[in-house]
């Protein structure tokens, strides 16, 4: 299924999978710290979150999955509806984008790790705003430590501009690096705009090219 999804992706664009060997982690993160603290834990304690007005309308905190050893880290804006019904991030259309991203790149999903800048459903899948954004910086900064990703991709404006600390347009960030707290940071176009522009898909290749060839220099 996964393998047919590819193939139609990236035969509609010329796209050629080139798959990353499985390599070597880095000795961070690995999903727990020095003082005992896991992405259980802190799952948990954002479960129970009332630190913003988004807690009053969720029906679930999507905290995120993945490998708490992941290599990468996709971080997007905040859950939409199907999201927050199922708990899960990027289970939606473009989710399954994202899937077929990430496998383009030689990952099954549950080699990565994905969250969003927001734990909660903005409502009418608004974008969050700043106050909700900062509110929930707290639990994504741990979540990343505990994690020690060699790469961080943000997915889309919220994401990008939460990250590099900018207000600049997505079409100024994708395509360049960054860090955020040392970390190297990819800016990439969100799969839900490259659904609604699919010509931006070949530039958010090249942005993702651009992460496994950063990946293949640190093993
Ligand atoms: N689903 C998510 O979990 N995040 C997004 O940014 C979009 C859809």
């Amino acid at each position: 299924m996964r393998a047919k999804d590819l193939n139609r992706y990236l035969g509609d664009l010329g796209w050629r999978r080139s798959p990353i060997p499985p390599g070597s982690k880095t000795p961070s993160g690995g999903g727990t710290s020095a003082h005992g603290e896991t992405l259980e834990s802190l799952a948990a304690a954002a479960a129970g979150c009332t630190l913003c007005r988004l807690s009053e309308k969720r029906q679930t905190v999507v905290f995120g999955e993945g490998d708490p050893k992941a290599r990468v880290m996709f971080i997007g804006e905040g859950p939409g509806a199907e999201e927050d019904r199922t708990g899960r991030p990027f289970v939606g259309q473009a989710g399954r984008l994202l899937d077929r991203m990430i496998f383009a790149m030689g990952f099954e999903r549950e080699e990565v790790y994905i969250a969003n800048v927001v734990k909660c459903r903005p409502p009418g899948n608004r974008d969050p705003k700043d106050e909700e954004v900062a509110a929930c910086a707290a639990y994504l900064d741990r979540q990343i430590e505990l994690i020690g990703p060699e790469v961080i991709v943000a997915l889309g404006k919220p994401a990008s501009r939460r990250l590099t600390g900018t207000n600049k347009p997505m079409g100024a960030l994708r395509g360049h690096w960054s860090s955020y707290r040392d970390t190297p940071l990819m800016p990439v176009f969100h799969p839900a705009y490259l659904l609604r522009k699919p010509k931006a898909k070949r530039e958010a290749w090249e942005d993702l090219k651009l992460v496994m060839a950063r990946l293949r220099a640190l093993e």
